[in-house]
C-alpha cells in the first residue's frame, strides 16, 4: 500500500495509466494513480479490443511500441483471468478502399485470404491471429496487478499539473482526451466510437473491415458475448449511446454474419479516442516534479500500451529529456 508520499503519481485510470502504473509499482516505485474516472468508465474500456496486426514497419518509434505491446499481450493470452485471448480473424477491405497499410507483412502468421473466403463485396483480405482483450475484464486484471505491486487508484481528479507537481517528484499524465483540457493540449481532440454488445451466437473468430473510415463493420467475439462496430465521428463529446447508429452497427455487422442480425443486444459501450497528429511520449519538467507525458494514441491505445507504458516509465526514472519525438501518427486503422 502507498504511503502519505508516493514517488510517482500517474493521472488516469485508463489502459495507458493502469500500464504505466504497473511498470513504475514493478520497478519499486510508490504509485498513486490519480484519477477523474475509474477504469470501467473510460475510453479504454469501451475499445473492442484487437492488439495489431503491426501497422508500421521497423524502424518507426511506433513499431517498437506495437511490438513490445503484442508480446506482452500474446503472453497475457496463456495467463488465466486477464480477459486476453488469442483469437483468429479477417481484415477485409471493398473495392476502392486502400489496401492495409505497410507493416501487416511483419505480423507473425498474418497471411492473405482466399478470395472463395472473403464475405460478399469485399475484394481484399488477410487471416491473422492476435490478441484479443475484453476490455472491463482485462481492466480489472490491471488494477489487481497494480494493487498486488502496491500501488492505489484514487478518484481525485487534477485541476492543473502544476498543482500534482507539488505532490510528488514524479508525475506520468496518462490522461487520454482529458489532456486537451489539462495540459492544455489543443491538438488533442475525441474522436467518438460507439460499440454494441450482444450474445454470442456461436462466433469464434473477428472480423474487422478495413481500412477504416467513419463506419465499417467489426465484430469481436468474447466467449458469451460479441462487441460490434464500429464508427469513428471527431470532435463529438456525447457520451450517451446512440439508439439508431447501434441499429446501423448491427445490421452492417449481419450484412458480413447473419447471424448477428437477431442477436440479443445485451449494452452499448461509448469512448472517446484521444486523438493526436502524433503520440505524445516525452519529458517535462514542472516545478520540482519530473513528468512523463503519454497520452494521444488515437484508435491503438491498447495495441501500443505496454511498449509506450515500458518507455514511459524508463524515461521517468531514468530522467532522460527527450525532446519531441519523430512524428509518429497513430494508425488511421484502428483494430477494432
Ligand atoms: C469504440 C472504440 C474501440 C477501440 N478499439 C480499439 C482496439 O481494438 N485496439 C486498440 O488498440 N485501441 C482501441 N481503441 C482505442 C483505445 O481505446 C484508446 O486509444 C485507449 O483506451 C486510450 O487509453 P487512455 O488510457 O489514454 O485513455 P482513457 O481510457 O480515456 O483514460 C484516461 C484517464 O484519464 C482520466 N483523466 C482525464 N482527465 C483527468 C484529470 N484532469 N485528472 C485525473 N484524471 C483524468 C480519465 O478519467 C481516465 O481515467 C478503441 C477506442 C474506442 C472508443
Amino acid at each position: 500500500m502507498v504511503e502519505t508520499v508516493p514517488d510517482v503519481i500517474v493521472l488516469g485510470a485508463g489502459v495507458i495509466g493502469l500500464t504505466t502504473g504497473i511498470c513504475l509499482a514493478e520497478a519499486g516505485l510508490r504509485v498513486l494513480i490519480r484519477t477523474e474516472a475509474l477504469p470501467p468508465r473510460t475510453t479504454s474500456a469501451a475499445a473492442a479490443a484487437l492488439v495489431g496486426p503491426l501497422s508500421y514497419p521497423p524502424g518507426n518509434p511506433a513499431s517498437a511500441w506495437e511490438r513490445v505491446s503484442l508480446v506482452e499481450f500474446t503472453a497475457l493470452a496463456e495467463l488465466p483471468g486477464t480477459g486476453v485471448r488469442m483469437r483468429r480473424g479477417m481484415l477485409a477491405a471493398r473495392p476502392g478502399s486502400p489496401q492495409p497499410p505497410p507493416g501487416f507483412e511483419h505480423t507473425a502468421g498474418v497471411r492473405p485470404a482466399d478470395p472463395a473466403d472473403l464475405p460478399p463485396g469485399f475484394e481484399y483480405g488477410i487471416w491473422a491471429t492476435l490478441p484479443l482483450a475484453d476490455m472491463p475484464v482485462y481492466l480489472a486484471y490491471l488494477t489487481d496487478r497494480l494493487a498486488a505491486a502496491g500501488g492505489r487508484v484514487d478518484v481525485a481528479p487534477a485541476g492543473s499539473l502544476d498543482e500534482v507537481a507539488q505532490d510528488a517528484p514524479l508525475m506520468a499524465n496518462c490522461t487520454g482526451v482529458g489532456a486537451r483540457d489539462l495540459v492544455p493540449d489543443p491538438e488533442v481532440h475525441p474522436v467518438r466510437g460507439q460499440h454494441v454488445i450482444v450474445e454470442n451466437p456461436g462466433l469464434d473468430e473477428f472480423f474487422l473491415e478495413a481500412p477504416i473510415g467513419s463506419a465499417w463493420a467489426s465484430y469481436f467475439p468474447h466467449g458469451e458475448h460479441v462487441v460490434l462496430g464500429g464508427i469513428a465521428t471527431p470532435d463529438d463529446w456525447n457520451l450517451a449511446a446512440d439508439p439508431a447508429i447501434a441499429r446501423e452497427i448491427q445490421n452492417r455487422c449481419a450484412e458480413i454474419e447473419p447471424r448477428l442480425r437477431s442477436a440479443r443486444v445485451l449494452g452499448h459501450r461509448v469512448g472517446l479516442r484521444p486523438a493526436r497528429p502524433t503520440v505524445r511520449l516525452e519529458i517535462e519538467e514542472i516545478g520540482s516534479a519530473r513528468c512523463v507525458h503519454n497520452y494521444g494514441h488515437g484508435g491503438v491505445g491498447v495495441s501500443m500500451s505496454w511498449g509506450c507504458a515500458r518507455e514511459a516509465a524508463a524515461m521517468l526514472v531514468a530522467g532522460t529529456a527527450s525532446g519531441p519525438r519523430t512524428p509518429v501518427h497513430p494508425s488511421p486503422v484502428e483494430p477494432g
